[in-house]
């Protein structure tokens, strides 16, 4: 199956794609970007990461080169060229190119990038078990709802977690955990489940939109409030969710176990409800 690349309109084998090194996205990081999942040959929740990507570019100042419909017929296409059935988009927009300037001189032609790869899911022991997290202080910038290719506090939680043998650091400021390196995070008490309110220091998941509404329906009580470390500890299950990842119980933060340190009934049913929702 071929790994796709769409660049400026053209689409060409991953392998094959090229920007200018003076594109801002490489000098400085200056872009936004959504990975969305394919399932079947069908994008999941298309809608909502369009909407996202508008939300991130408007914040940035980059005005998206397509309309939602010009986006769905290129993811589209992309699709069925790769000819995957299950694989992940990644679609990303950068302010352009130009001679290196931190100021932005002038009206630029914004750079569009999209892959289309091969799906590889977290190993199923993960599930079944449940994930070890670690927490980490947030050093990140305080507009972590904006999707921005610029990731560095990401990238290096994520290796600290990688070397602690762990699955995912999350993110604690001034006491509150608010979210994983590549995740939301939720945690259940009882029959109610707590996450932290959607605002500038988070990334408002598209799972973490799907997953409240499927545990609304399922009768489990919802408050976006914050959640401390000790909350989470305190919580009978703690749950990610994440597009590549879906619905992840936790098992254990920072070693300590999270109710019996293995995937609880709330978060089986949200993984449940998840799977049956994508089709
Ligand atoms: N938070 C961060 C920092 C992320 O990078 C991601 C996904 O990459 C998420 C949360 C989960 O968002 P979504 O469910 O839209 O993939």
């Amino acid at each position: 199956m071929p790994e796709i690349a769409f660049i400026n309109n053209v689409f060409m084998p991953l392998a094959e794609a090229r920007v200018s090194i003076e594109d801002r996205g490489f000098q400085f990081g200056d872009g936004v970007y959504e990975l969305l999942r394919v399932y079947a040959g069908r994008p999941f929740r298309l809608i909502d990461h369009l909407g996202r990507l508008e939300q991130s570019a408007h914040a940035l100042g980059i005005s998206l080169p397509y309309t939602q419909d010009r986006w769905a017929a290129v993811v589209a296409e992309a699709v069925s060229r790769s000819g995957f059935h299950d694989a992940k988009v990644y679609i990303q927009v950068t302010r352009g190119v130009a001679p290196r300037d931190h100021a932005v001189t002038g009206p630029m032609t914004p750079t569009v990038a999209m892959t289309v790869r091969a799906m590889t899911p977290p190993a199923p022991v993960l599930y079944d078990q449940g994930a070890d997290v670690i927490t980490v202080p947030d050093i990140r910038w305080a507009r972590c709802d904006v999707k921005a290719i610029s990731l560095l506090a990401n990238v290096l939680a994520k290796q600290q977690a990688r070397e602690a043998g762990v699955f995912e650091a999350l993110f604690v400021r001034d006491g509150y955990v608010l979210e994983g390196a590549t995740s939301n995070v939720l945690a259940i008490q009882g029959n109610t489940l707590v996450t932290p309110p959607e605002g500038p220091l988070l990334l408002s998941g598209v799972t973490r939109k799907v997953v409240l509404g499927l545990a609304r329906q399922a009768g489990v009580v919802i408050k976006e409030q914050s959640v401390s470390e000790a909350d989470l500890y305190a919580a009978d299950e703690v749950l990610l969710t994440g597009t590549t990842i879906e619905v992840l119980p936790v098992a254990r933060v920072n070693g300590r176990p999270i109710g019996a340190g293995a995937p609880g009934p709330i978060t089986r049913l949200m993984m449940d409800r998840f799977r049956d929702s994508r089709v």
